[in-house]
């Protein structure tokens, strides 16, 4: 154990638990240094979408180190103004009643009233890198109008293990839904609603960001007690972290709802990993329309569901051994949904069910008695898709199928958050990339496992139709509208200044606009679009090529250059970058690793070097060379093979003999003829053996190489077989081939490299390109003479990484596929003959 790794679990507040303790009640706190509680209690009034709150925070200072402030965030006040970080980053609402904040009304700490040094503050814009830029008369832009932040100052510091208790009282404007969050109608999404402490960090002081659009949360593990007072009309309509433990009508029309998070079951009830459960946010939800659905997942039913659940099961069982505990605990699923998608209820169960057990297979179980689905509210898509300790919200469709899907990878990725956010707290505004990387990785995974391939479709006016079209319709300006029959426009500058002509010198015509129906009607018959299943881990390879090299992984989520690389450096690119890994060190070291890291960082708030270092430790291997390069850096690769292959031509001109002489190559070919004639000769008689000297002097005479030309006879097996190939019309034997293969890499990724050689009738040659070698040179080329023919060489044959670039020239064939571009060709021409048909009968 080095001081890094013990430092780790000090600081995570582990215990390594061993199988004795993993049975036993565990008395240690099993949650990071700090540890907090909230008791919220709050009334909405659905008139005004008001909210009036008072909260208590107990806080433990888990950090080594005293400190004199407490730091809040405010989410809310992100949607106060377009003056807030959040508005300035993305987009700022312009509809009155987008608009949504939160105003502390009181707060007291220990007793004391605080609230004169209440002061907002903006940490990440304040002093940001990039600021000294500027020159001397520019005026930085600090926005100073983000209200997100929040702290105050406290008279007496709170030393390290004391508890401070925080009580303080706030009025809300709750938004119509942004950012998932806010009311539509009836329907309220309750998420980042109500004052929340920041997470001390010890020396580094208050980690507690401005809320940006391309940021999510950072908080500390405890518990949550939340008391609601809603209009009656939610009555049995409302959903929340944990679970509800009293439901009660008030005397004036009002109900009032009581939630525990963890519930107090498993408050009490340690994991498979020895800990006890604790929690880090406290989302609800209510709406009279909602149907509530219930279901139960188990472990037995799961684990035998379909055979590629059982081979997850051996796989996991063989790479983790005989003495692993993976069973899972079972789990009541809620499903709560709106009535015209009820026939969605139990998909969303199966794909939630799908993901808590191949999750749970793979890093550890879940181990909260319940969780939640939301179907969030018809036509409002933006509160959809997002994750909570135990409940998260889906996204949907009216007309879906599993097989390209929908919902089910939404679903399936929303609840993959339980793990990686939820049981493990990064930080999603310094490492975004540790829970979305991490969860598009493993839901890719899991959706192969529970759907097989994807189905894509086509849709028109939100109806899915199998398969895509073979080729796209034309596009690009105003050429593609035109063609596409979709606008016509035309401007005729000369005629200007004539007051009547000036009237049609400009016009459009609309001839077909975009539209479900015309899309549909034009693209019969649908035999012309075809049909296609994909992998969803190349998917993640596209999208991690959208922004292959803009960024480092490794970066504070608001500061990639732009949206795009936000995206596909959280998202698809760590993916690839993790499956990559199982390329590297095989399934069974890559499982060890990762699901050493998920115990570790169980309940805590690793960094990216905490997962660097559990992983190497659990994987028994040394990556370090490659967090660096596939995380830390923009390294991209393509490599790709390029072969020469020919006939050696025939010898010519003047070759050194026995004895230093020069001789004419005819010369010494007739004379290796008849000394080959003479021995054949000889050899026919009976009893007469060769002497051997001629043989000798044949040997002698000519090099080793057309000695095996020689001897390569029509008559040898492989010849007879492809006559044509190695002999000419005159049965003269061949010269042999000479081959010139060159690998090569452009990027500075280096990764080891297998490749694979294949000869007409002989087996493939395997070998690797090592890093070491790639790191001195970016080629290598191997010159090889041979009497076969060269059929093909491959790189990554068995396809161990999705990094490379441009995979099309990572393989090379002798003879080229003809039938395939044959094939598509055929498609397009037929989509676009359909396609002509059917402008022809515009307005026919
Ligand atoms: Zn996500």
């Amino acid at each position: 154990m080095t001081p890094r790794q013990a430092s780790l679990l000090l600081l995570l507040g582990l215990t390594v638990a061993g199988p004795v303790l993993a049975q036993a009640p565990a008395a240690a706190p099993s949650h990071q240094g700090n540890r907090v509680d909230y008791r919220i209690g709050a009334r909405y009034n659905g008139e005004t979408h008001r909210l009036e709150g008072q909260e208590t925070i107990t806080w433990t200072n888990g950090r080594g180190v005293a400190t004199s402030e407490l730091w809040f965030h405010l989410y809310l006040n992100a949607f106060s103004n377009n003056r807030s970080t959040f508005a300035i980053e993305g987009s700022a609402a312009h509809e009155d009643d987008e608009w949504g904040w939160s105003r502390i009304k009181a707060i007291k700490v220990n007793g004391q009233d605080v609230f004169g040094t209440f002061e907002y503050t903006q940490p990440d814009t304040h002093g940001a890198a990039g600021y000294e830029l500027l020159g001397k008369g520019s005026k930085a832009f600090l926005a100073e109008d983000d209200r997100t932040v929040f702290k105050v100052s406290l008279e007496s510091p709170i030393e390290p293990g004391q508890t401070a208790e925080v009580r303080l009282s706030w009025t809300s404007a709750i938004p119509r839904v942004r950012r998932r969050t806010g009311y539509k109608d009836e329907f309220l999404l309750m998420a980042q609603w109500f004052p929340k402490l920041g997470v001390f960090e010890g020396e580094a002081g208050w980690n507690c960001h401005q809320f940006h659009p391309s940021t999510e949360f950072f908080s500390d593990y405890g518990s949550y007690h939340v008391t609601l007072n809603l209009p009656e009309e939610y009555s049995g309509k409302v959903g929340g972290s944990g679970v509800m433990v009293t439901s009660r009508t008030k005397n004036d029309d009002r109900i009032e709802v009581e939630f525990e998070a963890p519930s107090p079951n498993d408050q009490k009830r340690v994991d498979m990993f020895g800990k006890l459960p604790v929690v880090h946010d406290f989302t609800w939800t209510a709406d009279p329309k909602y149907r509530v659905e219930e279901f139960q997942f188990t472990w037995d039913d799961w684990k035998a569901k379909s055979p590629a659940h059982e081979d997850e099961v051996k796989r996991v069982r063989k790479a983790l051994g005989p003495d692993a505990r993976i069973a899972l605990r079972d789990v009541k699923v809620t499903v709560m949904i709106h009535p015209e998608r009820l026939g969605q209820a139990r998909r969303h169960f199966e794909a939630t069910a799908n993901a808590l057990f191949f999750y749970g297979l793979w890093f550890g179980e879940y181990p909260y008695e319940h969780i939640t689905v939301v179907d969030p509210v018809w036509g409002d898509n933006r509160a959809g898709g997002m994750e909570y300790p135990t409940l998260f919200t889906a996204g949907t469709g009216l007309f879906t199928s599993p097989d390209e899907y929908r919902p089910e990878s939404v679903t399936v990725h929303e609840c993959g958050h339980q793990f990686w956010y939820g049981l493990v707290g990064n930080n999603e505004f310094e490492s975004a990339w540790l829970d979305e990387g991490f969860n598009s990785f493993a839901d890719s995974e899991a959706l192969l496992r529970a759907y097989g391939p994807r189905r894509s479709t086509t849709r028109y006016s939100r109806l899915p139709f199998d398969g895509v079209r073979s080729a796209s319709l034309p596009s690009g300006g105003r050429l593609g509208d035109v063609l596409n029959a979709r606008e016509w426009k035309w401007d005729f500058d000369l005629l200007d200044g004539l007051p009547v002509i000036e009237k049609i010198a400009h016009g459009v015509v609309r001839p077909l606009p975009s539209s479900g129906m015309v899309d549909w009607w034009r693209d019969q018959p649908f035999s012309t679009l075809s049909s296609q299943w994909s992998d969803p881990r190349w998917g993640d390879r596209s999208g991690y090529l959208s922004s292959a090299d803009e960024d480092p992984i490794d970066m504070d989520a608001w500061t990639y250059v732009s949206r795009r690389s936000y995206r596909a450096n959280s998202y698809p690119r760590p993916a690839v970058a993790l499956r990559s890994m199982i390329g590297l060190v095989g399934y069974d070291a890559f499982l060890r690793g990762m699901r050493h890291y998920s115990r570790m960082a169980r309940y805590g708030h690793p960094v990216p070097e905490d997962f660097f270092d559990a992983f190497n430790e659990g994987a028994g291997v040394d990556l370090s060379w490659y967090f660096k390069d596939a995380f830390q850096s923009t390294k991209t690769i393509d490599w790709s093979v390029t072969v020469h292959q020919e006939r050696a031509e025939k010898r010519e001109g003047w070759f050194q003999t026995d004895g230093g002489r020069f001789r004419e190559i005819e010369d010494i070919e007739k004379q290796a003829a008849e000394e080959a004639a003479e021995a054949e000769a000889e050899a026919v008689l009976p009893g007469t053996e060769g002497t051997g000297e001629g043989q000798d002097v044949l040997a002698d005479s000519i090099s080793d190489d057309l000695a095996a030309a020689a001897a390569a006879e029509p008559a040898e097996p492989e010849a007879a077989g492809d006559s044509d190939e190695d002999t000419d019309e005159n049965d003269e034997p061949k010269t042999p081939w000479l081959i010139q293969v060159t690998l090569q890499r452009r990027g500075e990724l280096c990764l080891p490299l297998p490749w694979r050689i294949e000869f007409e009738n002989g087996d493939p040659e395997e070998g690797v390109w090592t890093r070491d070698q790639q790191l001195k040179k970016p080629w290598v080329r191997l010159r090889l003479e041979d009497d076969r023919k060269l059929k093909s060489v491959v790189l990554d044959p068995k396809r161990r990484y999705y990094f490379d670039g441009d995979m099309s020239d990572n393989q090379w064939y002798a003879d080229g596929d003809e039938v395939a571009p044959l094939r598509w060709a055929e498609r397009v021409l037929n989509q676009y003959g359909h396609l002509l048909h059917w402008y022809g009968g515009i307005g026919g």
